[in-house]
């Protein structure tokens, strides 16, 4: 099979399933991760062979994406912030809304303060590693309250090359902190049951649902004992990150101003839905 023929596969078996761009999508991560073959590889040498143990890697990965299985759980890997991580069922997939959380951070963070940072439910390592990797002189520490997201956020600071304090914890049974920390950040679940059907099948049947779902009648039960934890472990100029569920932004602020948060901001992410806040104890 040529690689031309390949790509004609995906769309044919796709089709019904995702859209075009979709496909294309796919097909690049795929070629690229399998064969490692660049976007300008495939345009310049469309007739080039693919290898037989290569074309059943490829019919395999088309009858699970076909499932609706994640093509990062394909791969086993993502990028996040311009870092390769690997990920797997254990850990959510990163998303792009918390690489604009972590921009947030960095903005505000300045590195030559030698900050202590905390990263509450760290899943895949993706806050606590790229804030390391970006603010080179910070003490980061990451907790988590699954053994085996840990041990693959282990693995992910190693293979980029950070140190990052792994603590297995579970922060609902937390009622003190290690340390005392210039920043506090967390992207703990939120999404509602009642919410459950705007999730799509490859999210609901993929991934963890304990990084995922909340009950209806306490969606913030992770950000109320987060938040009243930081009050008495943030240093003086301390600030609290959170991303948050997008329907529950004016409910967080006020939880947030309950706890005795006095500063808070709301941001919206690039699709204009209120996604992350920043609070501080003072004015
Ligand atoms: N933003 C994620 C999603 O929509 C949810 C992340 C979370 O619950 N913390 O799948």
């Amino acid at each position: 099979m040529t690689i031309s023929q390949l790509k004609s596969l995906f769309h044919s078996e796709l089709k019904n399933i995702y859209p075009v761009n979709e496909i294309d999508s796919f097909y690049h991560i795929l070629t690229e991760s399998e064969l490692n073959l660049s976007r300008v590889d495939k345009a310049l040498d469309p007739e080039r062979l693919i290898e037989q143990a290569s074309e059943l890697f490829f019919r395999k990965a088309l009858k699970e994406l076909a499932s609706e299985k994640p093509v990062q759980h394909i791969t086993n890997k993502t990028e996040f912030y311009g870092l390769d991580f690997t990920v797997n069922k254990d850990v959510l997939i990163p998303r792009p809304e918390t690489e604009e959380l972590v921009a947030w951070v960095l903005q505000e963070a300045n590195d030559r303060k030698k900050l202590k940072i905390l990263d509450i439910g760290t899943g895949s390592g993706c806050i606590a590693i790229s804030l390391a990797k970006n603010l080179t002189t910070a003490k980061v520490t990451a907790i988590d309250f699954s053994e085996s997201a840990l041990k693959t956020a282990q693995q992910n600071a190693k293979d980029n090359n950070v140190a990052v304090d792994f603590i297995q914890q579970d922060i609902l049974k937390t009622d003190v902190l290690p340390d005392i920390y210039d920043i506090i950040i967390s992207n703990p679940p939120y999404i509602r049951e009642l919410e459950k059907v705007e999730i799509q099948k490859n999210v609901l049947s993929f991934e963890p649902h304990s990084a995922l779902f909340v009950s209806d009648d306490n969606p913030l039960l992770f950000y109320k004992k987060i938040a009243t934890l930081a009050t008495k472990h943030l240093s003086e100029n301390g600030l609290l990150f959170f991303e948050i569920n997008q329907y529950l932004g004016k409910e967080t602020l006020e939880m947030l101003k309950t706890t005795g948060f006095k500063k808070n901001e709301l941001r919206k992410d690039i699709f204009e839905n209120d996604r992350m806040t920043k609070s501080a104890i003072s004015n």
